[in-house]
């Protein structure tokens, strides 16, 4: 048993409390991992004001981490002490049907589970006092000490700087990921949304080797940070409003190859939707979209041939994919220490959380010292 500092969330609508856990041994396929370092995502918010169905209270949230190997349980072959690894929330098993399938990065074989905050034998590994702390999409980064099973651990190379990996943990992936399986080379791209995700996909489309790359949101304030990355046009839809579309079509000949969606709002799907080629434009997906909300299209739209999809961790297979993108960040093929705006110790999580709210961080790191 292990003793360290964590963000609990004891009940939605609460600031996080930092508070002394107790962390147990990993069991069999399990393994111990001290994390290095952690960014603050927007899913993790849906921890803290209870809109994720997933979450069983009290938590450590967290899911964008990345530390090192303490101790590893009975059964682990692919991991010793010392290895330096990023938590993954979608794990890879390699035997289940939909990994079997090589039709898809998701890997359902722990999802019971994971949904109910605890590991795959049912129990939680962390304990506060004498109350059982849950685990949150199986990752759990906002504590020094996690447990995590095997198969959702990406091992990564030793010199890679954890407190900037991190963002591979979940947002940079995501990115660069989708417009790397959906880009071509000489494809006009437009990105509805440049935070964590959409700044994201114009470094992905940029290394697709897309023509050009529109980038649209309401803060223009994203406008230098998009350029710098390779993002051509921007289009400030708190001016254009409904007028986007056409200014998209009148930049593209009459509408994009590609389209990423990563706001989440419904109606800027449908803008999305109708901003893509008609015969061949594929819409893709990255938003997470609010609770049970459903997204109208026209049928004639699809029978053309545009394309309606989305994407999950970027298409990435955590265990076997994740390692090429640490490869990419350390050849300067992409960027990742500009997304950090933010870096911050455990006990500021809260303030943290109140500048992703309100725009001011593009991303936040919390660094364990
Ligand atoms: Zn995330
Ligand atoms: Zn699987």
């Amino acid at each position: 048993m292990i003793e360290c500092d964590a963000a609990i969330c004891v009940r939605p609508g609460e600031d996080l409390v930092i508070d002394r856990i107790r962390v147990e041994p990993p069991r069999e396929g399990e393994v111990l991992v001290e994390i290095a370092a952690s960014g603050l995502c927007h899913t993790d918010l849906t921890a803290l004001d209870g809109s994720n169905a997933t979450c069983v209270y009290p938590l450590i949230p967290g899911h964008e981490g990345a530390g090192s190997v303490i101790e590893i349980g009975k059964g682990v072959t692919g991991l010793r002490p010392g290895d330096h690894v990023i938590p993954l929330y979608g794990p890879e098993c390699g035997t289940c049907r939909m990994c079997a399938s090589g039709r898809t990065n998701l890997c359902w074989s722990i999802k019971a589970t994971r949904d109910k905050g605890v590991m795959p034998d049912g129990s939680a590994r962390f304990h506060r006092q004498s109350e059982t702390v849950h685990h949150f999409m199986g990752t759990s980064t906002f504590s020094r000490y996690t447990v995590l099973p095997e198969i959702a651990l990406a091992k990564i190379r030793a010199d890679a700087p954890l407190d900037r990996a991190c963002l591979l943990g979940c947002g940079v992936t995501t990115g660069i990921g989708a417009a790397l399986d959906d880009v071509r080379a000489g494809d006009r791209v437009a990105i509805f949304g440049l935070g964590g995700i959409g700044i994201n996909v114009i470094q992905g489309a940029r290394l697709a080797g897309a023509a050009e790359i529109i980038g649209i949101d309401i803060n223009a304030s994203r406008m230098d940070l998009g350029r710098s990355l390779g993002m051509t046009q921007f289009i400030d839809a708190s001016m254009e409003g409904a007028r986007t579309v056409e200014a998209i079509r009148d930049l593209t000949e009459g509408g994009a190859d590609v389209v990423f969606e990563c706001t989440g709002l419904i109606p800027v799907m449908r803008q999305a939707f109708d901003s893509t080629a008609p015969a061949w434009g594929s819409c893709v997906l990255l938003g997470v979209e609010p609770k049970g909300a459903e997204l109208a299209v026209p049928p004639v739209g699809l029978r053309y041939g545009r394309k309606l999809k989305g994407s999950y961790f970027g298409g990435v297979k955590g265990r076997s994919g994740l390692a090429r993108f640490v490869d990419l960040y350390m050849e300067g093929k992409i960027v990742i220490d500009p997304l950090i705006s933010h870096r911050l110790s455990l006990a500021e999580v809260n303030q943290g959380f109140a500048m992703m709210k309100s725009g001011a961080a593009l991303r936040s790191v919390i660094v364990f010292e």
